[in-house]
């Protein structure tokens, strides 16, 4: 059943003008950050979020929960339309929908005790108050692996996995249904990240939980996630099943960074397909496709006009102008 649906959603920014616009008079640039996203979330489900820094993952997560107001279109959340509520009703909804941050350094405010923090939401959402609301957040916080007599202690008197933990279970404390994870073991030393992916799967089982979960680590995604969706440039090229899209990539940028995983290549080694140049500037995107520039398979139709999503398998669909050419990069870079 589906629990979240988003339509066309777009998060334009604008931008500063430069002297050449304030010479010329012309009008502010525009950053399109995120570009006529439309996804669903099923409940229960863990949908993957995979893209290079500056795609605009985190900025599509964040107009999700309208930490980010939304430039355009639809959020429905269990039939209820996000995008239009008023802010005492957003306010309300948001005890459903939480986030979890990438950087357990900078989202833990280092004045407030693990209990303030962790018992905002309670505060909030009018949850709970004084003894009860200190049993509460001993609860979670003894869930997510850390101690009971450590709530009075502050954010710098914890490891990054600890603040990590101390994060989720601020998240959790006031029972969600949702929850967007943005990038929450990026930050971590790689022996802990295992830790915190696990405590997230437990956590999901145990709560039932439904995730949004953004990260730049395809293995991550792929071991997480049910579902994935591939973002460029802020919009979404390619969105499956995570074994229909990690085995048989159909858009040359998911197949590029397919090849950069030889783990989870399951048919032998793959050569890698190096893309040129950087992401470009989501001020400044490329007419047609905006993947045409790094390209391999780049033709001039792509140079001129936008691809449509296309289905490609079974949920399974893609945004390219030569997916029935059938071309595979990893085939051809490993030949
Ligand atoms: Fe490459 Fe063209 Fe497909 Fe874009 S539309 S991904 S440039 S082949």
């Amino acid at each position: 059943m589906t629990l979240l649906k988003v339509e066309h959603l777009s998060k334009h920014y604008e931008g500063r003008r430069g002297m050449i616009e304030r010479l010329t008079g012309t009008a502010h640039t525009v950053v399109r950050a995120v570009n006529d996203v439309s996804l669903t979330v099923d409940r229960g489900e863990i949908l993957g979020l995979i893209g290079e820094s500056g795609c605009g993952k985190s900025t599509l997560g964040r107009a999700i929960l309208r930490l980010h107001e939304p430039t355009s279109g639809r959020v429905s959340f269990d039939g209820t339309d996000v995008t239009a509520l008023a802010p005492a009703a957003l306010k309300a909804m948001r005890r459903r929908m939480q986030i979890i941050f990438q950087d357990p350094y900078a989202s833990l405010n280092p004045r407030r005790t693990v209990a303030q923090i962790v018992g905002l939401p309670l505060e909030l959402h009018g949850l709970a108050e004084g003894e009860e609301a200190r049993a509460i957040v001993a609860r979670i916080i003894e869930r997510v692996g850390l101690k009971a007599n450590q709530l009075d202690r502050y954010p710098h008197q914890f490891s990054g996995g600890q603040r990590q933990r101390i994060g989720i279970a601020r998240a959790l404390v006031s029972n969600p249904e949702f929850v967007v994870c943005d990038e929450p073991v990026s930050a971590l030393d790689v022996s802990i990240q295992a830790q915190i992916i696990a405590l997230l799967q437990e956590l999901k089982q145990e709560f039932g939980l439904t995730y949004l979960f953004i990260s730049h680590d395809i293995s991550v995604i792929g071991y997480l996630s049910d579902r994935v969706a591939v973002m460029y440039l802020g919009e979404i090229v390619e969105m499956g099943p995570v074994n229909a899209v990690l085995s048989q990539p159909r858009h040359p940028y998911t197949q590029s960074l397919m090849s950069a995983v030889p783990e989870l290549d399951r048919e032998g080694p793959r050569r890698r397909v190096r893309l040129t140049g950087d992401l470009p500037s989501p001020l400044n995107p490329p007419a047609g496709c905006k993947f045409h520039t790094r390209c391999p398979l780049a033709a001039e139709t792509c140079r001129r006009l936008a691809p449509v999503t296309e289905q490609v398998g079974p949920g399974h669909s893609a945004a390219c102008h030569r997916l029935d050419e059938r071309l595979n990069l990893l085939a051809e870079a490993g030949a």
